[in-house]
């Protein structure tokens, strides 16, 4: 594609009319000011305010942001401890002891944007370039279907070449793979496609609604609107305001689940906690549903980006697990995701938390599960990862921390999104129909996919979870202990993909 070609169809990508109408009186919904108040007029929280906090949190209610605020001035290191205690609950009653697996697919690193933070940005001249064809990302739609995974985020660049039709194609493509299962009858596939792309217009996120595309994933990376433009130099992702609402546009285009996040490590984190929450409460506030996912993705070394190894606001370990902990219980209804750019210890840690949702057998070189290189190469991918352990792996320690793994996508296919999944989080409904699918697609998991270890353990966990199913009222008064053992027989016997 010729330079001029690019720059035109760069400068075409912004429809100011698409950012304008969500404006309210002009203004976007982040003011910094205000953030900066919230957090300097609710310091040293008394123990009694955040308890009471707390209970709120309990009874699965979205926090306000001067409560979010109050939460993250806690010092007191005891108190803290009651605060992870409390996301704990929270997860467990929203969403039990189920973990979603998800695996990455980067499909293309070419980009005409030039964030400070990431090794695909246009001007770093060491990024190998690579955009990957529709029979190199079947094939590598296999190798992942090889380990089990049911689920996909597909990640591109933004440029011409991985343009909106150039997504759609990809994401039919995908789920055309039919895989023969490693071990066990019939044949692997992915159920569902997530998406993380540049924002874009109604009509594109159109093209991607109509060929089923699942959650549609953008980070606003800082929500700080001068930090935002030093970060952004050139592209369109110097539009503060395009991204901004790229999710309001995904949701006027038909598409109900969508995720936000923030890259922590460019500022202050408890400001763009506060950031996240704002984003929330304006999607609540103009279409009634909040965020399916929160990502916060913590800034990791990048091929030629100084900011990314040396910014003073790189997150420790120990604030990280605070600033998840303070997500979990200002957006109760919400699913966390947690990645492989982490180290397995603090996936450990923050999984207890609150996070649902994770990946494994992680690669995110442009072909890497096909091509499959020994270590990681720097200038190949997007960044290095803190965790490159198998599925299998971490599976078989999660259940042996006693969570269940899900693959279930059900939620999806029986109209379980948007405004009504929001209301079965809300009222712990979900959950409960989560347990008696994940009950299934583990055992097809466990049949098709699993190592002797892990199969071994994962028997102890289903039969633990069947007791705790004949045991709740719940299950018993809507007749679904009959129906989950009749579909539970069925797979066992070969059939694949039943759910409630
Ligand atoms: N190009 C699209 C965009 O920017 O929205 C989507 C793909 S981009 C590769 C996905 C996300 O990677 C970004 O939103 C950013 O948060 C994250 N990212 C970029 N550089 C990173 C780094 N050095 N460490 C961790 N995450 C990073
Ligand atoms: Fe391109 Fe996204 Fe990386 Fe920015 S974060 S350089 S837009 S791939």
């Amino acid at each position: 594609m010729s330079a001029l070609a690019e720059k035109e169809w760069t400068e075409n990508v912004i429809k100011q009319e698409e950012i304008d109408k969500y404006l309210i009186n002009g203004r976007d919904f982040i003011d910094e000011r205000v953030i900066h108040e919230k957090l300097v007029n609710n310091q040293n929280p008394d123990k009694q305010q955040v308890r009471d906090i707390l209970q709120k949190s309990l009874s699965v209610e979205r926090l306000s942001p001067d409560e979010t605020a109050a939460l993250l001035n806690v010092k007191d290191e005891e108190l803290w401890e009651e605060m992870y205690q409390a996301a704990y609950e929270v997860k467990r009653k929203v969403y039990d002891n189920r973990i979603v697996f998800f695996a990455p697919l980067y499909c293309s690193n070419l980009c005409v944007n030039n964030c400070a933070y990431c090794g695909f940005r246009k001007d770093n001249k060491a990024e190998k370039r690579r955009i990957l064809s529709m029979e190199e990302i079947k094939r590598e739609t296999e190798c992942i279907v090889d380990e089990g995974h049911k689920r996909l985020i597909v990640v591109y660049g933004e440029h011409p070449l991985s343009d909106a039709d150039y997504i759609a194609e990809s994401i039919e493509n995908i789920y055309s793979v039919r895989k023969k299962s490693r071990y066990g009858p019939g044949y692997g596939s992915i159920r569902r496609v997530n998406v993380n792309a540049a924002p874009m217009s109604i009509t594109d996120l159109r093209k991607l609604w109509k060929v089923g595309i699942g959650t549609y994933q953008v980070f606003q990376e800082t929500y700080d609107h001068k930090l935002y433009e030093k970060l952004h130099p050139s592209g369109p992702k110097s539009n503060y305001l395009w991204r901004l609402y790229s999710l309001h546009r995904a949701m006027d285009a038909g598409i109900d689940d969508l995720a936000i996040g923030a890259l922590f490590g460019l500022n202050d984190w408890r400001f763009e906690v506060m950031g996240l929450l704002y984003h929330a409460i304006d999607l609540e506030r103009q279409f009634d549903i909040g965020p399916h996912t929160i990502s916060f993705p913590r800034m990791t070394p990048a091929s030629g980006s100084d900011i990314s190894k040396n910014s003073k606001y790189l997150v420790s370990d120990g604030d990280f697990k605070k600033l998840v902990t303070v997500l979990r219980l200002s957006v109760p209804y919400t699913g966390l995701i947690i990645t492989a750019r982490e180290k397995p210890e603090l996936r450990r840690d923050v999984i207890k938390v609150g996070c649902t949702q994770t990946d494994a057998s992680t690669k995110i070189g442009i072909g890497g599960y096909s091509e499959a290189a020994e270590g990681q190469d720097e200038d190949k991918q997007q960044f290095t990862l803190g965790d490159t352990r198998s599925l299998d792996e971490v599976i078989r320690e999660l259940a042996e921390m006693g969570m269940i793994t899900s693959f279930c996508t059900a939620g999806y296919r029986c109209g379980r999104t948007g405004d009504k999944i929001m209301g079965l989080l809300k009222n712990c409904v979900e959950g409960k129909f989560c347990k008696l699918n994940a009950i299934l697609t583990y055992r097809e998991y466990l049949d098709d996919y699993a190592s002797e270890d892990t199969r071994k353990v994962g028997e102890k966990l289903i039969e633990r979870e069947m007791d705790e199913i004949k045991a709740a009222p719940f299950f018993r008064e809507h007749n679904l202990v009959e129906k989950l053992e009749e579909y539970y027989e069925r797979i066992c016997n070969g059939e694949r993909d039943l759910y409630l």
